[in-house]
């Protein structure tokens, strides 16, 4: 492997995928638009040459690397950039100074990780054929960033001057898996995450004459209940489901019956099939056992991230990299996916790619005890993060040279 310099690489521009990191991790960003996280990315890569694009629905980045050994093939590499909207409890001296906003996702890793990737490839431009497109998004936590970067054409495809690229890779850390372990797998990483509301209406009344009100309690229950029925008897147990109701609300007064009762929850899916299944699946029974009564039901829902899928031979590149360049922790195949979802699957739905996970528990810590995303406690050992950005690096330049093969 001719790359296999990208680790010591990585090694040596350390301190400044460390700086970018936590230059980011004080100043948090929420949603569609991180002009402050985007200005610090261009910042730092102002001195490499590099061709960049932007906007219109957020502010998003795809700065476009042309490799120098001629035209070729094009891959793209991707980080997020926003946070959560949660107070930080680390008590590091580089903790967020944006009161209720965090980075608690690690997406200030992603970001500073790329960057090095960035650093590393346009490093050895010369002898690059083909080209890399490195996709700085914002809007990851439920905004759908990756999707409206799509729609903008900033990574080509349909529309655009450019086609969309050939490959595309991402990584996610893990703060409670072991210290530099990089784990994947092919097919689906993470779920479909989609919202349901459901709102029974009967008839409201005396608590105590329910025989001349229509009580839609009852009947909100009943679908709660049924609801679990259906997917355990009417989905494939090999190809799981997740439908948890997580709100109920009804009702004003100890002795009223209400005109309405209504369920909020969660849908969680391994397939585009079973995603489609289960939303008709769920009206077919809300409306079903509502008419049953005599009420009615509406159910909305509204789709969130479609499933992560990952190509199987993005996986074995991988893992191929993960071999050549790091002799001390062998790539690890995830036996199960993740029922939590991710909107690079939007990208991974066009271009054939994968994301992987990478542990950055502390060196030597009891890595099933630390905090983990979304913890308001989350912390990363920084030393992980040239391995993150060597990986990055060493997946666009093998695909370059190799493609699938
Ligand atoms: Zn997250
Ligand atoms: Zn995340």
């Amino acid at each position: 492997m001719p790359h296999r310099q990208l680790y010591p690489e990585a090694l040596a521009i350390a301190e400044q995928i460390v700086a970018l990191r936590r230059a980011i991790h004080a100043e948090p960003e929420l949603g569609l638009q991180t002009p402050k996280t985007a200005q610090k990315v261009r910042a730092a890569l102002a001195d490499l040459p590099l061709e960049w694009a932007e906007g219109p629905s957020t502010s998003g980045l795809v700065a476009t690397l042309k490799g120098g050994a001629g035209l070729g093939r094009c891959v793209l590499l991707r980080g997020d950039m926003d946070a959560l909207p949660m107070p930080e409890e680390t008590g590091l001296d580089y903790a967020s100074t944006i009161p209720g906003t965090m980075h608690a996702c690690g997406h200030d890793t992603h970001t500073a990780m790329l960057a090095g990737a960035v650093r590393l490839l346009c490093q050895r431009q010369g002898s690059l054929k083909g080209e890399v497109r490195f996709m700085f998004q914002p809007g990851e936590e439920g905004f759908h960033g990756a999707r409206f970067m799509l729609e903008d054409g900033l990574l080509g495809g349909a529309g655009t001057p450019r086609a969309l690229p050939d490959a595309a890779f991402a990584l996610h850390v893990m703060p409670n898996a072991r210290h530099g372990q990089v784990a994947g797998r092919a097919g689906p990483l993470m779920a479909s995450a989609d919202q349901f509301d459901v709102v029974v209406t009967g008839r409201g009344g005396h608590a105590a004459m329910p025989h001349s009100a229509l009580d839609p309690v009852p009947i909100a229950c009943e679908i709660v209940t049924a609801l679990q029925a259906l997917v355990a008897r009417q989905f494939d147990a090999h190809d799981p489901v997740i439908a948890t109701v997580a709100r109920i609300e009804a009702g004003t007064a100890h002795n009223i019956i209400a005109d309405h009762a209504s369920l909020k929850g969660t849908l969680r899916t391994l397939s585009s099939r079973h995603r489609e299944k289960l939303h008709a699946a769920l009206e077919r029974l809300a409306c079903g056992i509502a008419a049953a009564h005599g009420a009615s039901a509406t159910v909305t829902i509204t789709p969130g991230f479609p499933v992560t899928v990952c190509d199987p031979r993005a996986v074995d590149l991988g893992e191929a990299v993960c071999a050549a360049l790091f002799n001390d922790a062998p790539f690890k195949r995830l036996d199960q996916p993740i029922m939590g979802a991710e909107d690079f699957s939007y990208v991974l739905e066009q271009v054939p790619g994968a994301m992987f996970f990478l542990g950055v528990a502390a060196e030597g810590a009891d890595w099933h005890q630390c905090p983990a995303i979304h913890s308001p406690r989350m912390t990363v050992d920084e030393t992980a993060l040239p391995r993150g950005a060597a990986l990055l690096a060493g997946c666009a330049a093998r695909f370059l040279e190799q493609g699938w093969d």
